[in-house]
């Protein structure tokens, strides 16, 4: 385990690209221990010119769309390109239920037996905050490992979409082959967030369907207002049990880098530079509340403030201005 490594050495072997020394690092940034995240601060600033020259993306749906089939289709797919491919996970549910929705079938199981390919459930426990962050630590370290795409996966429930559209270059949407009613369910504020959507499934008795929700998607897209003036959110259709359509979703990526990651204009630099910003802020965030809360004198307050705020025998405000006076003085 960490302990028994020096961060140097562990370095030298995650930069050279050993499998074993990627799956301790993670397990170090994953670590809650506060003498790991000593080392595993120590291993991230080491690593920093390491990284960065991976392709990030995001991969969302809800359960059963296909997303593990997608990411071990696509996965094979950049293989044979001669690619490296590693696939991290940010599942909100393991948190909450002590089961997951992604890690509890086997998945991907060819590209999980790929030397060119890392694949790494997500981490347990914690806030999605917390969570995420140990996703952005872990992509750090895959990409000084020299994998040459990163894909971050997470289902399409809760806040989870956020968090990783917020650590990649292109975020894509999987849909499912339905339109009418069940186009009208999918959540308004993950359509905005995505920079691709791919409606899979597209095969045997799937296939009208599915071209008829890619035409549905695409109108209801035409609607939106562009985030982005320079990228168009395309609409495709693929099967991931197939492989059809597969490659052109490769090939939209690749357009979509080349415009947008153009210099003079480059929006995925700039992109990544608020990100690192808001990264630096939620760590900020993160920091001050756990500080707070492990002031003795806020500590002994806390209960009896949180009881009185319930009972309305104070103001929310005003309890959290005599425990901020509190943690000030402390
Ligand atoms: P996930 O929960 O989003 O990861 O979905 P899975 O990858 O586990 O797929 C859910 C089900 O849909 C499985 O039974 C797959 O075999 C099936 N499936 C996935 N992709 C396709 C596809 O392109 N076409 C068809 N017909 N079925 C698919």
């Amino acid at each position: 385990m960490p302990d028994a490594l020096p961060p140097t050495d562990l370095a030298d072997r995650l930069r050279r690209g050993e499998r074993r020394a990627l799956a301790q690092a993670i397990t170090l940034v994953e670590s809650t221990r506060a003498d790991h995240r000593v080392l595993a601060d120590d291993l991230l600033a080491s690593l920093l010119p390491d990284t960065g020259r991976a392709v990030r993306l995001g991969i969302t749906g809800v359960p059963g769309v296909g997303k593990s089939t997608f990411i071990e289709a696509f996965g094979l797919h950049l293989i044979a390109q001669g690619l490296k491919v590693a696939v991290l996970a940010i599942d909100p549910t393991s948190q909450r239920t002590g089961g997951s929705i992604l890690g509890d079938k086997t998945r991907m199981e060819l590209l999980s037996r790929d030397p060119r390919a890392f694949i790494r459930p997500s981490p347990a426990g914690g806030t999605l905050g917390g969570v995420a962050r140990r996703t952005r630590e872990a992509m750090l370290l895959v990409e000084a490992a020299g994998f040459d795409v990163v894909i971050v996966e997470t289902v399409g429930v809760g806040q989870s979409e956020t968090a990783v559209a917020d650590m990649v270059d292109l975020f894509l949407l999987l849909l499912p082959p339905a339109g009418g009613d069940e186009l009208q369910g999918i959540k308004k504020g993950i359509v905005e967030l995505a920079d691709m959507i791919v409606v899979n499934k597209a095969d045997g008795e799937l296939a009208t369907a599915a071209r008829h929700a890619e035409a549905e998607y695409r109108h209801a897209l035409s609607l939106l207002r562009p985030v982005n003036p320079r990228w168009r959110v395309p609409v495709l259709s693929c099967s991931a049990l197939t492989g059809k359509g597969i490659d052109a979703v490769w090939e939209r990526i690749g357009e979509y880098r080349r415009l947008l990651g153009t210099e003079g204009s480059d929006d995925i630099a700039r992109r990544r530079a608020e990100q690192a910003r808001a990264w630096m802020w939620s760590e900020i965030e993160e920091s001050l509340i756990d500080a707070f809360k492990a002031e003795p004198a806020v500590r002994g307050e806390l209960p009896a403030l949180e009881r009185a705020t319930a009972t309305a025998a104070i103001t929310p405000g005003a309890a959290a201005k005599r425990l901020l006076t509190l943690f000030r003085q402390g």
